[in-house]
């Protein structure tokens, strides 16, 4: 058998609309550094939020990838067919003691100044109508990135008792993309910058999920390293849409917005190279990529 490589990164798009500029960049930056280090690239829908979620887009977002050159690895997990596997984790993180019912409302909490003092912690409330928060007695506020260097968020927003289960019957974020990180044994995740706050709580759940054990899965795992590439925004600092000048994402043309990801990741690519199909671009982006030349920069301007 072949050796698992070491490197296992992913794209995560969530199918709340097409793939934009933004996160095109997003996925090639995951891709580049991946294959760089001969590793694994996967793809994971995060559909979690049936609210949010547009029709088709899934869909579309896998065909734009596939048009751009970025080939994953391995079947897509969908996050809509992991319920069980997070209810598995809930269960066990109540019998770790690790988690709570809470029923305070959004009102209530912004009253007390937003963040969240663990009012239901010692309530014993019960599951109708109630969100789930985990116990996060050790949050972690500081850590290093790949690409940003030492990362300081504030810290009692990173010490609040995050919500794991939502009120209205959703998982939230932070547990589905921790367990579904571990699930898929990702050692290194590359995204945007508008993840340097969630990435502080992703770090601080990943010690009270340790000592879980699923049927025959054991949950332990060291958290990946994290490198997050500065969001790219328009020179009045918004963010990219289809309104403003972020390059188009033309599934039949990818050569204009693949030159110009590359040019805001700091890659330097030829002019000339603009001339080749998609896959001489990308084998060209593969063997020059350099995670260093990335901008170590929160936001980036389109020129
Ligand atoms: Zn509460």
């Amino acid at each position: 058998m072949r050796p698992q490589p070491s490197y296992r990164g992913r794209f995560a798009p969530s199918p709340s609309g097409h793939l934009h500029f933004g996160s095109l960049i997003t996925a090639l930056a995951s891709f580049l550094d991946a294959k760089k280090n001969n590793g694994t690239w996967l793809v994971r829908i995060e559909d979690i939020d049936p609210p949010r979620e547009k029709i088709g887009a899934s869909e579309h977002i896998l065909k734009t990838l596939e048009a751009f050159g970025l080939h994953w690895d391995e079947t897509v997990l969908f996050q809509s067919k992991q319920s069980d596997y997070y209810f598995q984790v809930i269960k066990e993180l109540f019998k770790e003691g690790h988690c709570y019912y809470c029923s305070c409302t959004r009102k209530q909490i912004k009253t007390i100044g937003g963040i969240y003092q663990g009012h239901c912690r010692s309530l014993n409330i019960e599951k109708s109508n109630s969100a789930i928060r985990v116990i996060n007695n050790h949050g972690i506020y500081q850590y290093h990135d790949l690409i940003q260097g030492n990362i300081k968020c504030e810290q009692a927003l990173a010490e609040e008792d995050f919500i794991i289960f939502r009120k209205d019957g959703l998982f939230a974020y932070q547990l589905a993309v921790v367990a579904d990180d571990i699930y898929q044994n990702i050692s290194h995740v590359i995204r945007g910058c508008d993840l340097l706050e969630p990435t502080a709580r992703q770090l601080s759940f990943y010690p009270l999920l340790e000592n879980i054990q699923l049927n025959n899965f054991q949950l332990k795992n060291s958290p990946p390293t994290f490198g997050h590439i500065p969001l790219v925004v328009t020179e009045q600092g918004y963010k990219l849409s289809k309104q403003n000048k972020a390059p188009a994402i033309d599934n039949s043309n990818p050569q204009p917005a693949l030159m110009a990801a590359l040019t805001l990741l700091g890659q330097q690519p030829p002019k000339e190279l603009i001339s080749e199909n998609v896959n001489e671009i990308i084998k060209w982006a593969i063997n020059h990529w350099q995670i260093d030349m990335v901008p170590k920069k929160r936001e980036i301007q389109l020129t």
